[in-house]
């Protein structure tokens, strides 16, 4: 992947090494050391820095395995989150360059990015206006034609590049929304949060009779899935 050539990068280098692969490896190194094993998803997010994803202000914290604010109280996700929900995304996933996933909550663009490194179409939605333009400058430098940012409010999936192979979602609800399972391809798969108070991520394969076989993995914290769009 290309690096904004422009300005981020070269002003964030600037303020401490951010753009090296050294503190990417790191964080890496971590999100492996948390189960992560699936090489193609390691290099995803060795590919794509970070920092050009959170304010300037943060920047020095990009690397961490830790959420970070992205203003409109939401965040961009744990590295380790990103990771592990791309790594249960891939499981189902005989020929991953050949499938269309769903993203519901782009927020900054990071995990957006990330996805769009492994599977062959990305479509991401977001329902905050100001972050679903801020999400596509920040991802105006990195070269990633196979990613589409769509607003609105995708607890109604995006009906018009259904059907999906994969949904991934980046916020929680007290359920999975009836859109997602039919826009489902049969022997898909969704790996999102469910719950209020305590959230679990969900892993959702949808049989040949069109029900959801789920299983839930472990205790998560993501922001709200929300209707509607801001
Ligand atoms: N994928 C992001 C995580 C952003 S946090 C990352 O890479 O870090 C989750 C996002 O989901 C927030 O930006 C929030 O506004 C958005 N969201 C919540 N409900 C939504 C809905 N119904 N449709 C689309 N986006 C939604």
């Amino acid at each position: 992947m290309q690096r904004n050539p422009a300005s981020r990068t070269n002003g964030v280098a600037s303020h401490g090494g951010l753009a090296s692969e050294r503190v990417r490896d790191r964080m890496v190194d971590r999100v492996k050391e948390l189960g992560v094993r699936d090489s193609r998803v390691l290099d995803a997010m060795r590919n794509v820095p970070r920092h050009l994803f959170v304010d300037e202000a943060l920047a020095s914290r990009a690397y961490e395995d830790t959420a970070l604010p992205i203003g409109h109280g939401q965040t961009i996700s744990q590295p380790y989150i990103v990771a592990r929900t791309a790594e249960l995304a891939l499981e189902a996933i005989a020929d991953p360059r050949q499938a269309r996933l769903l993203e519901v909550g782009t927020g900054c663009g990071y995990a957006a990015a990330v996805l769009a490194q492994v599977f062959g179409e990305v479509v991401s939605i977001e329902r905050v206006r100001a972050l679903h333009e801020r999400a596509r400058d920040n991802l105006r430098g990195l070269r990633l034609p196979n990613l589409r940012l769509v607003f609105g409010d995708g607890s109604r999936g995006v009906e018009q590049a259904a059907p999906f192979d994969v949904i991934v979602a980046a916020a929680a609800g007290d359920e999975i929304p009836r859109a997602w399972v039919q826009q489902l391809k049969i022997g898909g798969r969704i790996v999102a949060p469910v719950g209020s108070d305590e959230q679990k991520l969900v892993v959702a394969l949808k049989d040949d009779n069109g029900q959801l076989v789920r299983r839930g993995t472990e205790a998560v914290r993501f922001v709200p899935l929300r209707g509607g769009v801001a």
